[in-house]
């Protein structure tokens, strides 16, 4: 069954149209990558999917489920932000449970849910402290936390590695990689790097310009570029 089906959608900001007539259907369990370049539209679209941008034309269904006109909160979905977003004032345990409290889930189950992820995630030791006293990429191990414990059926990474160095990104991509094996969700990861998207995508969704330019297989669109953009923006080594 598809876990997420975008309908036709369109956004305009003002004058400028951003996203015009996108498509795509996402299966259970799937991994996919929306590649493209910088302002190509693929932040609006994950945040019009997370609830956090008003859809102006088409629809957006989870789980079967229309949900375009529905709150974040109620969508079933976890979003993890290239920028972490954590609160300063609140503790690593603080922010990981906080999203869970408007939702009426026992409080035994929220502290058995953060001691899991915080487990996978080998940040126990830094429960107590505050996002000021950890590490970037700590920080963001926080983040992808705040996500698991709201157990979604799928996840939405926006550049969750670009604020990180090298060797971080590498470790964090496989453990994202080894999250999807764990979960029962699908994740929709955007990327303007052709390295993260190959390596983590079961398909990958090549935008341009406010539109989808292909959607394939790694191997797909590496070998059969249906266009002359994905030619040159996936085959372009980095
Ligand atoms: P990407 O994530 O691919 O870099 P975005 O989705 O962030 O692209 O942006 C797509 C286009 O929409 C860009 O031209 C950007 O400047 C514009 N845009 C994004 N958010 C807003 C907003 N809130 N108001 C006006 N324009 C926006
Ligand atoms: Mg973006």
């Amino acid at each position: 069954m598809a876990e997420l089906e975008i309908i036709n959608v369109s956004k305009t900001f003002g004058q400028s149209k951003v996203i015009d007539n996108v498509s795509l259907t996402v299966g259970a369990k799937e991994f996919v990558v929306f590649l493209g370049p910088s302002g190509c539209g693929k932040s609006t679209l994950l945040r019009m999917i997370a609830g956090l941008e008003t859809v102006d034309e088409g629809e957006i269904r989870i789980g079967g489920k229309r949900v375009d006109a529905l709150p974040p909160g109620e969508r079933g979905v976890a979003m993890v932000f290239q920028h972490y977003a954590l609160y300063p004032h609140m503790t690593v345990r603080e922010n990981m449970s906080f999203g869970l409290r408007n939702v009426k889930i026992a409080p035994a189950e929220i502290d058995r849910r953060v001691a899991a992820a915080a487990k996978m995630l080998e940040i126990e030791h830094l429960l107590q402290r505050k996002p000021a006293q950890i590490s970037g990429g700590q920080r963001q191990r926080v983040a992808i936390g705040r996500a698991i414990v709201k157990e979604p059926h799928l996840f939405l990474f926006d550049e969750p590695l670009s604020n990180l160095d090298a060797a971080l990104r590498v470790r964090t991509r496989l453990e994202i990689a080894q999250l999807h094996q764990r979960v029962d969700a699908a994740m929709i990861f955007v990327t303007h790097d052709q390295i993260e998207a190959m390596t983590l995508a079961h398909r990958i969704v090549v935008m341009n310009n406010q539109r989808i330019e292909q959607i394939g297989t790694p191997m797909e669109v590496y070998s059969r570029p249906a266009t002359a953009f994905v030619a040159g923006f996936v085959g372009t080594p980095c």
